[in-house]
């Protein structure tokens, strides 16, 4: 792992911390998903940026493998939700966009959804707490969440950079569906496909 370059670290980093986030606010959460996922969400919101910018840093390495492990266990206890399937979709019709970085490039949009209406404000300041910050509100997720991708250098990728363009939305709903819609039974307040073109359009560019 010391050799793994910094995209690649970052881009999984942020797999293994949606992992864990999507399973906390999943309505499959439980006591003891939720005692995984929020001390892994602690270490990579302290950890991953160090391993980033600092590869051969063997204590923010072992920190980001350990929160990666525990964001398997929460796999096996709770479950993903639909951030996982509108992501498959993305890379499914454009292998060459790392599962990481499409996941990065929708997380905002896609949390922030559930921040608006919501759907677990005290999960969302859980989070935020465990990123450091002295949360009181469900948007302090959202703002702990763009500082951690600008600390890791991931703030500025682009859906356009990779070939997407808008028009293909419709069809990646229509796939979300399809190829892993199981996994929308599990988002805490459920998704039209209205809602997912929203989610894909908010975070185009
Ligand atoms: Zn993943």
């Amino acid at each position: 792992m010391l050799t793994v370059p910094k995209h690649f670290t970052a881009y999984q980093g942020f797999d293994a911390f949606f992992h864990n986030a999507e399973g906390y606010i999943s309505n499959a959460c439980s006591e003891m998903s939720a005692m995984i996922e929020l001390t892994a969400i602690e270490k990579l919101a302290k950890y991953l940026p160090i391993a980033v910018n600092d590869g051969k840093n063997l204590e923010a390495r072992t920190q980001v493998a350990f929160a990666n492990t525990l964001g398997g266990f929460s796999m096996d206890v709770c479950v993903c939700t639909s951030e996982h399937s509108l992501e498959h979709a993305l890379s499914a019709y454009h292998p060459e966009l790392p599962h990481g970085a499409g996941l990065i490039m929708i997380s905002v949009a896609y949390f922030s959804h559930f921040v608006e209406k919501h759907a677990c404000d005290e999960k969302f300041i859980a989070m935020a707490r465990a990123m450091g910050k002295n949360a009181t509100k469900a948007e302090d997720f959202i703002d702990a969440l763009k500082e951690m991708q600008a600390a890791c250098g991931v703030d500025g990728l682009k859906m356009s950079d990779y070939g997407i363009k808008p028009e293909e939305f419709p069809k990646m709903v229509q796939n979300t569906r399809e190829a892993m819609g199981f996994l929308l039974q599990f988002d805490p307040i459920a998704l039209s496909d209205d809602d997912m073109l929203n989610i894909y359009q908010k975070s185009y560019c």
